[in-house]
């Protein structure tokens, strides 16, 4: 049985190179324990546990045990310490202030719960030789490790958190379904080498996320009546799909110009007789009718939905009332 762990600093939202390990370790474990890394005071944000606890239940992550807080273990830190000195082959095990550094607490607590695989970022590769050590030096024997690559920002450097769709949250903030997040970092599995991070990948599994959800979630991901559903089909990303409902039901109303009266007298015209949606817009087409008015005096937009979709969407009262309402009065 492979025992695994995913060991985050409390320091707010994921940064995705985290989430990688984090699905990496997921993916690969049979057993997995999420440990919250507060050993060192001056990294801890306020709200930073909840933060990624909330993002990892969107990403859809489960794990068997935990969240393990190493700030509970101080004691056990401690005992570890006494027997191996505050001081282990040059490196530091246990703070002036009495707190147990990450070395100590890390290796102490992977004895601890069995963990037979170390799966981390490339930046901890430094961290094998002495954490094996360590392990050694308390009579266990060291576990696998395996460190993949990070994720890097377009200057080939290791991603910063300020950088666009850097963080779950972000992410999430962006209107991107949890599954198409998942699905790319899945991708990525345990990169050997540091990758360049591939948002439009993500974007377009975004658009590829929301061609698999039903109708039914997809109106209750975005927050729309079933009827809209047909008009979020084209939308990019969840915030697309919710925009998109937005302006088929609050739109900005608009003043079009007496120009735009014949357009919208044979729109109506053709609601009167009863037209189905395509039919309608394609007749409308036909006899030189300016679809862009049309969208306009429906939505408040020059661009969004596909045009049938939006006629479908509406009562004939209420397409009527918008074409009307956006013409001069006379
Ligand atoms: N808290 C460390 C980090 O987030 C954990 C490293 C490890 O997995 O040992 O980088």
């Amino acid at each position: 049985m492979k025992r695994v762990r995913f060991a985050p600093s409390p320091t707010g939202s994921l940064h995705v190179g985290n989430a990688l390990s984090a699905v990496a370790n997921r993916e690969f474990g049979d057993w997995l324990l999420l440990r919250i890394d507060d050993t060192d005071p001056a990294r801890n944000v306020a709200g930073g546990e909840e933060e990624l606890l909330r993002d990892l239940e969107w990403l859809g992550l489960e794990w068997d045990e935990g969240p393990v807080r190493q700030s509970g273990r101080r004691e056990r830190h401690l005992e570890a310490a006494a027997q191996l000195g505050e001081r282990f082959d040059g490196t530091t095990l246990v703070r002036e202030d009495g707190t147990p550094t990450y070395h100590l607490a890390s290796v102490v607590d992977d004895v601890d719960f069995g963990i037979t695989h170390v799966i981390r970022g490339n930046d901890h590769r430094p961290n094998e030789a002495i954490h094996r050590r360590l392990f050694e030096a308390l009579g266990a024997s060291p576990p696998e490790f395996v460190h993949h690559g990070l994720i890097l920002g377009e200057d080939g450097k290791k991603l910063s958190k300020r950088a666009e769709g850097a963080t779950v949250a972000s992410l999430r903030e962006a209107g991107i379904p949890a599954e198409a997040a998942r699905s790319y970092l899945e991708e990525l599995g345990l990169p050997k080498h540091d990758v360049h991070y591939d948002l439009p990948r993500i974007r377009r599994l975004a658009i590829e996320a929301i061609g698999a959800m039903s109708d039914d979630e997809l109106a209750e991901r975005a927050g729309a009546p079933a009827a809209l559903v047909p008009a979020l089909r084209g939308a990019r990303d969840l915030n697309e799909a919710r925009d998109y409902a937005r302006s088929i039901l609050e739109p900005d109303p608009v003043d079009l110009p007496e120009a735009s009266r014949p357009t919208l007298e044979r729109f109506a015209e053709l609601l009167g007789a009863n037209a189905e949606a395509h039919a309608l817009i394609r007749e409308l087409k036909a006899v030189g009718g300016d679809l862009k008015t049309v969208r306009l005096a429906l939505t408040g937009r020059e661009r969004g939905p596909e045009l049938w979709a939006v006629v479908q969407a509406l009562s004939r009262e209420e397409a009527l009332r918008r074409a009307q309402r956006s013409l001069p009065q006379r």
